[in-house]
């Protein structure tokens, strides 16, 4: 049998860690202290891209990689001295269409070069900036533009074609849609402007507005149970977790070729894979094609990637793979490797240390977190299965809900998984919803809706979520925004969507639908339905499988009882269900 740990040893550790000594750093921390490492503006201003970009722009780093970009077999590179007077061309385009901080820029785009230019940019401008997932149907494009009020859409002509052109007249804050051309020399759709172009009249000087450290940077949107998807509010201040967590989590080095393989459209493709990398000076390394394990193993091997962020779904299609490809390929310059996302099976992290020679680190955060807040770091062994501890300047503990407040839970009880709040990435709001934002508190701790275990060492263990949200491939999927698409095809009387545990993606889509008299199960409808929802939706978001049933089970209060849907694909106990419409 293994041993429940893996031990790290100094001597087996190829380059010093910075986070060295767990207990006492954490003892030493002070976010004040982290905050004075980075530049700041003119009357206390702070500027995420200023940090970002303009400060190494200005020192050494000018002429180090930032981005390395990978397309088919090319690839294609910004220096940091670039990036800062391409960011600057983009900032001046906004400029110049009057878009201002009031504004807010969304980005519908592949992981190409252009979406990073309008992130940095929008943010050198002063203007939020909300990276969208180009994997998403007109449905979800839509209700996010509005939600956000967007008034600027960054995106391609292709994406533009398919996807936006049917809705754009749902959106009527969208005062400017600026096209990347998938094909050089494409004609333009109507109503849309050439980005080239404009970048090329741009001007490349331009002084980043002094925002304050508490003006809003990005917006990301995520699910919940119910409702509309919400949208999460980050600060510019949001840079000091930044930080932090790629110095002590990810362990950044400025030598190193970092890759993320997340979508900006995913809060971890932004803070990790755009911010931290860049605070730290290191070279990153962006590729846009999708999952392909061999593709994935030349890049570790060819770019001699020293610290790899990905996904345990990702994890678990290499283990699939097998060794054989990852034997192939060797990776001598790999040193560190870590995931997030989706709980990590312990045999992912010995499968990491057999066969990459590395251990994977788990890590735990959220969209509203804004960067990682719980992780398995190079300071301490590892717990196959455990998602680490709290990071420096992280508070967590586990508790249960009562009537009298909370009440502190003690190690190896489950309970639900809490932060004391204060952290400078933690979110400021969900857009335009006060009300649920304060319900996301109590006291002074954030409610971060998993459940969760700590054990005597400090080690804690996900144990799943207190909700209906699911987790696909590391997406969250709120099933409200995929049932209300279901319902709006002709033949749907009632949706619940839940998820079903998958080996591969963790959780799959499964809809249970009931029909419309007249209709009748088959499985050309079947067919039917699911194309709707792909249409609508988008693959990501979409449900993979389909059911029909009679009725759904309801709460005497009419909710869909998800939670009883689920329990009966899975053949488990229906748990209490004295709330069930027609009794128990
Ligand atoms: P998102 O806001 O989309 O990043 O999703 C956050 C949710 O993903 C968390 O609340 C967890 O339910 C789940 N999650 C993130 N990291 C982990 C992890 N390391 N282990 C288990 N679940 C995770």
């Amino acid at each position: 049998m293994r041993p429940s740990i893996i031990q790290k040893t100094p001597a087996g550790l190829r380059v010093q860690p910075n986070l060295a000594d767990y207990h006492a750093d954490r003892a030493r921390f002070s976010w004040a202290a982290a905050r004075a490492d980075l530049p700041t503006l003119p009357d206390g201003g702070l500027n995420l891209a200023d940090c970002a970009v303009t400060s190494h722009a200005r020192g050494p780093n000018r002429d180090r990689v930032a981005f390395r970009f990978l397309a088919g077999q090319t690839s294609d590179e910004l220096t940091y001295g670039d990036l800062d007077l391409q960011t600057n061309r983009f900032a001046n385009v906004l400029a110049e269409l009057g878009v201002g901080r009031e504004d807010v820029v969304f980005v519908l785009a592949g992981r190409i070069r252009e979406l990073y230019l309008a992130v940095l940019g929008s943010l050198k401008n002063g203007t939020p900036v909300s990276p969208l997932f180009s994997a998403f149907g007109p449905d979800p494009i839509a209700t996010r533009l509005n939600r956000g009020s967007g008034t600027v859409l960054v995106t391609t002509t292709s994406l533009y074609l398919k996807k936006v052109a049917k809705i754009r007249d749902r959106v009527p804050s969208l005062r400017h849609v600026l096209v990347v051309p998938d094909e050089p020399g494409e004609p333009l759709p109507p109503g849309t402007e050439d980005l080239a172009r404009l970048l090329e009249a741009a001007s490349d000087l331009f002084t980043t507005v002094a925002t304050q450290p508490e003006d809003l940077a990005l917006l990301h949107f995520t699910s919940g149970t119910t409702g509309a998807p919400k949208g999460a509010m980050h600060v510019h201040e949001a840079v000091v977790t930044h930080w932090v967590t790629g110095r002590d989590a990810l362990d950044l080095h400025p030598d190193d070729v970092f890759w993320c393989t997340a979508d900006p459209g995913w809060v971890t493709g932004t803070s990790y894979g755009i911010i931290a990398p860049l605070l730290h000076g290191v070279t990153s390394i962006v590729d846009e094609a999708e999952f392909d394990a061999e593709r994935w193993y030349r890049i570790l091997s060819e770019q001699h990637v020293t610290v790899w962020y990905t996904a345990p779904t990702a994890v678990r299609m290499l283990m699939k793979a097998g060794p054989a490809l990852a034997a192939a390929w060797p990776r001598p310059a790999l040193r560190f490797v870590a995931s997030v996302g989706e709980p990590l099976n312990p045999e992912a992290v010995w499968w990491g240390q057999e066969v990459l020679g590395l251990p994977i680190h788990d890590n735990w955060w959220q969209t509203e977190t804004g960067g990682i807040m719980i992780a398995n770091t190079p300071a301490f062994d590892i717990k196959p299965g455990s998602m680490g501890r709290p990071l420096p300047g992280v508070d967590a503990a586990i508790v249960a809900r009562g009537d009298a407040g909370l009440e502190l839970l003690g190690d190896d009880t489950e309970g639900e998984l809490v932060l004391r709040s204060g952290w400078p990435a933690m979110f400021r709001g969900y857009l335009n919803d006060p009300d649920r934002y304060a319900r996301c508190f109590s006291g002074e701790w954030y409610l971060t809706g998993d459940l969760a275990l700590r054990d005597a060492d400090g080690y804690y263990w996900f144990v799943g979520r207190a909700d209906d949200v699911i987790k696909s491939a590391g997406h969250l999927i709120g099933p409200f925004e995929v049932e209300s698409v279901l319902m709006e095809h002709p033949a749907v009387a009632e949706a619940g969507v839940v998820g079903k545990p998958d080996e591969m993606v963790g959780e799959l889509v499964k809809a249970f639908v009931s029909l419309k008299q007249g209709y009748t199960p088959s499985d050309e409808l079947r067919q039917e339905i699911l194309g709707h929802a792909r249409r609508r939706l988008g693959a990501a978001v979409a449900p993979k499988e389909i059911a029909f049933l009679n009725t759904l089970p309801r709460t005497r209060s009419g909710k869909i009882m998800r939670r009883l849907l689920r329990a009966r694909e899975l053949g488990l106990p229906e748990g209490d269900t004295s709330t069930l419409e027609g009794g128990a």
